[in-house]
């Protein structure tokens, strides 16, 4: 199913890129809740966390190097929280996977 990520994909909708190769795109959430707030994308139309399967590990293996050096870069790498969504219940509101990477703040407790 194609989303708003897939037009952010295919550049049919603008984007704050801060990472981009053929497999992983990265850019800016729009509506940030900390001072880093980024979002880490396949390419690949995957729809969540729960959908992933052994061929997609080594796409999932790198979006977290992709996010180890985007938190390096964006100067948080000594305090960041990597999460996703995965479903309605959990607040999942687009349904292509994506990691959001959080940072540049005290973050408060899970939940
Ligand atoms: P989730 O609730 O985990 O599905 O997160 C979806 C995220 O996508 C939210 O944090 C939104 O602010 C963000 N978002 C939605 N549309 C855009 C967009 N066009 N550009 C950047 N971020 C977006």
């Amino acid at each position: 199913m194609s989303t708003i990520f897939s037009k952010i994909i295919k550049g049919e909708i603008p984007s704050d890129k801060v990472f981009e190769n053929e497999r992983i795109l990265a850019f800016k959430d729009i509506n940030p809740v900390a001072p880093v707030h980024l979002l880490i994308i396949p390419k690949k139309e995957i729809p969540d966390l729960q959908s992933v399967s052994s061929e997609d590990l080594s796409l999932i293996s790198e979006m977290v190097v992709v996010a180890q050096q985007l938190a390096k870069e964006f100067g948080v790498e000594d305090g960041y929280r990597l999460i996703t969504n995965n479903g309605v219940p959990s607040g999942q509101q687009v349904f292509h996977l994506h990691f959001h990477l959080l940072g540049g703040r005290k973050l408060g407790a899970l939940g």
